[in-house]
């Protein structure tokens, strides 16, 4: 392994903050009490989860009672499409779905596996650089749509969507509108209100907080089963001790994410667009995946011609650079990026884009090093094939 490991894979996951650490740690050792106990160790953990709750509903302007505490992403999205699809489904109001064809898989997967029991979905098409047209969703409404679910930012090609105005179009029709806003946190704003959003999820481990924590904003009147049964806990929308450690790091972390948004953003600006502009300008055909302007600070989505990113990967692995291809989840599976394909981009073309996500520890020496190594490395893979 070399020595020094150059880490541009934000988007999978961030290291954990040690001042987020500093604040679990009492959860992990000396406070141990279960939030539903009455003696004292409970009670300080039952007053640490209701800081937590009051951290988290101030930077999303919410009521501290429409925020679900989860295990993470996959479960927040989980909860947030089969929760409110059921509890539609039980008032009578229809089995229709929207989602886009560029959701993480834990939002696209939830949908097919409601389709096995009666419901169906339509998936909006995204344009070439990724981007949903309200115009589109207008047109995919029908008198039985329950629920549509748009994300926020989509996390291999960093594109933004308008998520305001798609929220205001569900709004007018009284449907729910959730969002996936997971890649999102610390680089956008999270008020729900301007959002437009009926629910929102996050999770710790992408905004430097721990891994299996997460949340699901509710927006109070908004349908919802719960999928963990059990205890009464989180009002009983999602049964189980809660996780407390977690939990405290979670809001941590988004405090910490919320604060230094301001000055993180233009400063990852900055290095994305050297990363972006240092590889355009300096390595022939290649191209970059996403929209230009409505993007992420932090995501560069680079394509080459004649590439296997996945060996463009092992390659750079073996310098130390730490990047991704397709989702984290994905990759390993040859199959081509459904979000790449969604876009209008070849198997070939899909199979040759590699994604660099940057994060708060991110140096400009680190991406001047990697734009210099990129092209020699590019022309060693492109040697030995003709294409
Ligand atoms: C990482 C990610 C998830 C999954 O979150 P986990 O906490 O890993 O389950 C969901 N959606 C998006 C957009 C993500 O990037």
């Amino acid at each position: 392994m070399a020595e020094r490991i150059i880490y541009l894979d934000h988007a999978a996951t961030t290291p954990l903050d040690q001042r987020v650490l500093a604040a679990m740690l009492p959860y992990l050792n000396e406070q141990p009490g279960n939030p539903s106990s009455i003696h004292q160790l409970g009670r300080a953990a039952l007053h640490a989860l209701d800081d937590a709750r009051a951290a988290v509903a101030l930077v999303l302007g919410c009521a501290r009672k429409e925020i679900v505490f989860t295990g993470g992403g996959s479960e927040s999205d989980n909860l947030a499409i089969k929760g409110v699809a059921l509890a539609q489904r039980q008032r009578g109001r229809g089995n229709h779905i929207i989602t886009s064809a560029i959701e993480h898989d834990a939002v696209l997967h939830a949908v097919e596996y409601l389709e096995q029991f009666g419901f169906t979905s339509t998936q909006l098409p995204v344009n070439a650089a990724g981007l949903v047209h309200p115009d589109d969703l207008r047109a995919a409404l029908r008198p039985d749509t329950i629920l549509v679910s748009v994300m926020y930012a989509n996390n291999e090609v960093g594109t933004i969507q308008p998520i305001a105005e798609l929220g205001a179009i569900c709004r007018e029709r009284g449907i729910p509108f959730h969002s996936d806003a997971v890649q999102a946190a610390g680089l956008l704003p999270l008020d729900v209100e301007r959002l437009n959003v009926d629910l929102l999820t996050l999770t710790g481990h992408k905004f430097y907080g721990p891994k299996g924590s997460g949340l699901l904003y509710v927006r109070h009147g908004t349908p919802l089963l719960p999928q963990i049964n059990g205890g009464g806990q989180e009002r009983r929308r999602r049964a189980g001790t809660e996780n407390v450690p977690g939990i405290v790091g979670l809001a941590t972390a988004l405090t910490l994410a919320e604060e230094q948004r301001a000055s993180m953003v233009p400063h990852l600006t900055k290095l994305r667009d050297h990363l972006i502009d240092g590889v355009l300008t300096t390595i022939p055909r290649s191209w970059l995946n996403g929209d230009r302007e409505q993007r992420l600070a932090n995501n560069v989505n680079l394509g080459f011609a004649c590439i296997e990113s996945e060996s463009l990967l092992l390659l750079l692995d073996q310098q130390g650079i730490c990047a991704s291809s397709g989702s984290a989840c994905s990759s390993g599976a040859l199959e081509p990026s459904h979000v790449l394909t969604a876009m209008g981009l070849s198997a070939d073309a899909a199979n040759g884009s590699l994604r660099f996500s940057l994060g708060h520890a991110t140096q400009a020496e680190e991406i001047a090093h990697v734009v210099a190594i990129l092209g020699p490395l590019i022309e060693r893979l492109r040697a030995v094939v003709t294409c």
